[in-house]
């Protein structure tokens, strides 16, 4: 096949990891709907083609394609953004390790880290990315690795990414960013020294809302010991999947201008209203983190926003009953609008103190703009808030 270096990331996406010619000429890749392959001789076991070793025709352009986007050297597909999460967490750590984590992750990866890694005898230090200078004294001589988040969820926090990157680097330790709500069109990590880069690609890198994914890239040699650990515990990603999200890579940088165009546009529409107390978006002057953001983040700050609603959880409540556009589901990153109250979905587990220090108060609605008309989801919005 005749190749030219990819240059945009919209070409890269649609042609990075097109094995081609196909099958019949098939100008995309089909479904290799096969668990095993013909035994071609292989070096050992990690290269028997067979589905769950992560080896088979659709995962293997999937992550040539994620690579490309991402600007890693390799990448690997897998069946949830959590699974790509603790495969990775539990390939650059053992029993006696040390991590150092961002406070203000997504619910799944705090619980994941402060409740599953202590019972495979890795503790977890938090640090607080405002307080750059409090980094070093959480730091222990059993420190391995550091976990962030480039958008945070919910609260859509930007932390001083490089410098997170560069504290890692300093002190020998392995360097992971959660990239799910940015992705690779507004921020791309290893360009800014992180070493391993995860995805939920269940949100944006599919974006329709229609399955659930996870991705790891990376330098080809961690990415290796990432797959031969997924190879073991079994989290790998299947043929129908890969093949849809494959298909939804191909939009992402035009559904990304748009969700973040769109969340913009929502989230200054609702700054200005009398029912709504905050809002939580980067993309806004009001934001703690607008200027980081606007330095950090090329082109948008992607579709997720938080607000709060004047009159307390009843008031918030009121909304999501009256609001007709965005479902009211969890999830991110789909071309329908979703909208959830973290109180009493996501965060419901946890004591009212804690919610309070999460910043998640009880009349906080998160929104996942989607690719509906943004002034259609405006209007919805100002019906809702009326009646709220
Ligand atoms: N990371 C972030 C930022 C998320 O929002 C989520 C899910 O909401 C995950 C990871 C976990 O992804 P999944 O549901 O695909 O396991």
């Amino acid at each position: 096949m005749r190749t030219r270096p990819m240059q945009g990331l919209s070409t890269t996406a649609i042609h990075a990891g097109h094995p081609g010619p196909n099958a019949d000429g098939a100008v995309v890749q089909p479904i290799y709907q096969a668990s095993t392959f013909l035994d071609a001789g292989h070096a050992n076991y990690h290269d028997v083609p067979y589905i769950r070793l992560n080896n088979t025709p659709n995962q293997r352009a999937l992550a040539t394609t994620l690579a490309a986007l991402e600007g890693g050297e390799a990448a690997l597909v897998s069946a949830s953004g959590m699974a790509a999460i603790s495969t990775t967490l539990l390939t650059v750590l053992q029993a006696g390790d040390h991590l150092l984590a961002q406070r203000r992750l997504y619910g799944g990866a705090h619980s994941l880290l402060a409740h599953e890694l202590p019972r495979h005898g890795i503790t977890v230090g938090w640090i607080d990315p405002d307080a750059p200078e409090s980094w070093a004294a959480a730091l222990r001589p059993n420190t391995r690795a550091l976990y962030t988040e480039s958008i945070t969820n919910p609260l859509v926090r930007v932390a001083d990414l490089p410098a997170l990157a560069s504290f890692a680097r300093a002190h020998g330790l392995v360097s992971m960013i959660d990239n799910t709500v940015a992705t690779p069109v507004h921020f791309r990590p290893i360009a800014h020294g992180f070493d391993l880069v995860v995805h939920s690609a269940t949100k944006y890198l599919n974006g329709h809302n229609d399955l659930v994914a996870g991705a790891v890239i990376g330098t080809a040699a961690l990415v290796e010991q990432v797959r031969r650990r997924q190879n073991h515990l079994g989290a790998s990603l299947d043929p129908h999947a890969c093949f849809l999200l494959q298909r939804g890579l191909k939009t992402l940088t035009l559904r990304m201008r748009q969700h973040s165009s769109s969340a913009l546009a929502v989230a200054q529409f609702l700054a200005e209203h009398p029912r709504v107390e905050r809002v939580h978006y980067p993309g806004l002057t009001g934001h703690p983190d607008h200027a980081r953001a606007q330095a950090l983040l090329r082109g948008g700050c992607s579709g997720l926003l938080c607000f709060e609603v004047a009159g307390g959880l009843r008031a918030a409540e009121r909304v999501l009953r009256q609001v007709t556009l965005p479902a009211v589901a969890a999830s991110l990153g789909g071309a329908e609008s979703l909208i959830t109250l973290p109180a009493t979905t996501s965060h419901a587990s946890l004591t009212a103190e804690e919610r309070a220090e999460a910043g998640v108060t009880d009349n906080l609605l998160r929104m996942s703009v989607g690719l509906e008309d943004p002034q259609d989801l405006i209007a919805d919005l100002s019906a809702a808030l009326a009646e709220a």
